[in-house]
């Protein structure tokens, strides 16, 4: 997980007051299919699996590892302070929130005028100016010019993906059951917390039962 931690800390750090947010959703948001912590890389869930399991007491351990909601309306990690339960390995997404404001974002898309596809900038502008947080502050402001250029060219997603590719997700068994009820030959690149969950910690009768509902009604699927 050395790539991964690199690749994290090209993100400026933040300080952020704390109220938790952005870390659970209104009902406004929740009826308009946001969605927190997420996306989530595979190879970012299996860095929190691992942190979950060296961290946490058994039985909160059980309680997250057997947490199956695809799109919950609170985070899981959010902890009853309002503070994250996994700063040390939360996700790019959580880590970005925030990270970059309305002038660094103008700037880029200026900057990357003629040099991207029109349509790649109004993305990056349009993500971007959905996660400008006023109570967020910029620690490392001398890593904004270098961030906003890899969110813009989508270099951070590109590195998530083939670090995704190096990681095996469960077991054969699994992997079998997987293929058969999805007839997806990989792994979902990218998912949420439950989702993942449900393919690598469900007990297997669970799976053989209602996995193919559970996946009928994903909707966050390698960001559907
Ligand atoms: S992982 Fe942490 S920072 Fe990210 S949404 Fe959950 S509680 Fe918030």
């Amino acid at each position: 997980m050395r790539d991964l931690a690199v690749l994290y800390d090209r993100v400026p750090a933040t300080r952020c007051a704390g109220t938790g947010d952005c870390c659970w959703l209104t009902d406004e948001e929740f009826d308009n299919y946001y969605a927190t912590m997420f996306p989530l890389y595979r190879v970012e869930y299996v860095h929190i699996v691992n942190y979950v399991e060296r961290h946490f007491s058994p039985q909160r351990r059980r309680e997250l590892l057997s947490f199956t909601q695809e799109r919950p309306r609170r985070c899981p990690f959010l902890g009853a302070d309002h503070s994250c339960t996994i700063y040390p390995v939360r996700p790019l997404i959580c880590r970005t929130y925030g990270a970059m404001n309305p002038v660094s974002i103008a700037r880029q898309a200026m900057a990357q005028q003629g040099a991207l596809p029109a349509a790649q900038i109004r993305a990056f502008v349009r993500r971007e100016a959905g996660m400008v947080c006023p109570r967020v502050a910029v620690l490392e402001p001398e890593k904004v010019a270098r961030h906003a250029r890899m969110l813009s060219e989508g270099t951070y997603e590109r590195e998530l993906a083939r670090l995704s590719a190096e990681v095996e997700l469960a077991d054969a068994a699994r992997q079998q059951l997987f293929q058969r009820l999805t007839g997806w030959q990989e792994w979902p690149l990218r998912w949420s917390w439950g989702g993942f969950n449900a393919l690598c910690f469900a007990p297997l009768a669970w799976l053989r039962e209602h996995f193919a509902a559970y996946w009928k009604k994903a909707e966050l699927v390698n960001g559907k």
